[in-house]
């Protein structure tokens, strides 16, 4: 048992280096970087395919898939003539940073301001590799249960927003909003909340016009 987490102590601590050269690499390349997380079926792709569709008019945007298998997400994203690279993991539950690594040559960053990370659907271990992006996002749908948070506070706790999916189900739904919101700012205080409906579209553009503002501060500084 100790050997386990010795060897895992040593595989995040690699991570963490070669997170600080993915950093190094966006600076240079002037890009901002931010990640989405969430478990399976939040919405991640969903949200970007929006989200994206109103940035795009901003900032020049790109896009890694990170998926166990398929290429689907990535050409969903590349039929809205963004670019994107999908990293297959082949079973691995998460991106680490040597994944993201591996992507960014054929990232075109001659054309890409604004870079979206989407991390294979899960809502553990992403939690424990940094990726070097600048923004981390935690997408939750309101078809789960208010205490995600609770049940999973790493991913929450190092996250700078909550994004609550698929609010246009709500009339058919007990989902107490109120209660996952306070359960969301009880893990993280600090944590800024958007509900959001891809279908409908609401909600997206404040989330899109944050994200903006984040951008704009780091670049700035
Ligand atoms: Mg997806
Ligand atoms: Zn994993």
């Amino acid at each position: 048992m100790a050997k386990v987490v010795t060897i895992e102590q040593r595989i995040l601590k690699k991570n963490t280096e070669v997170a600080a050269e993915n950093r190094r690499h966006f600076e240079e390349q002037g890009a901002y970087v931010v990640s989405l997380a969430s478990s399976p079926g939040s919405g991640k792709t969903s949200l970007l395919e929006v989200a994206l569709t109103e940035l795009r008019k901003e900032v020049a945007v790109g896009v890694i898939e990170g998926d166990v298998q398929t290429d689907n997400d990535a050409r969903r994203i590349e039929a809205l003539g963004i670019p994107a690279v999908q990293v297959v993991t082949n079973g691995t539950c998460h991106l680490d940073a040597q994944m993201v690594q591996g992507a960014l040559e054929h990232v075109p960053f001659d054309k890409v301001e604004l870079l979206f990370i989407e991390n294979v659907g899960n809502l553990v271990c992403p939690a424990s590799y940094d990726l070097g992006e600048h923004l981390r996002i935690v997408v939750a749908s309101v078809t789960e249960g208010e205490d995600k948070p609770l049940k999973y506070p790493a991913m929450f706790r190092r996250s700078h927003a909550l994004v609550l999916n698929k609010i246009d189900l709500l009339p058919y739904l007990r989902y107490d909003m109120a209660a996952a919101r306070a359960m969301a700012l009880r893990v993280n205080s600090n944590l800024e909340i958007f509900e959001t409906s891809c279908l409908t579209g609401q909600g997206v553009l404040e989330f899109c016009q944050w994200v903006l503002t984040q951008m704009a501060k780091t670049t700035a500084a």
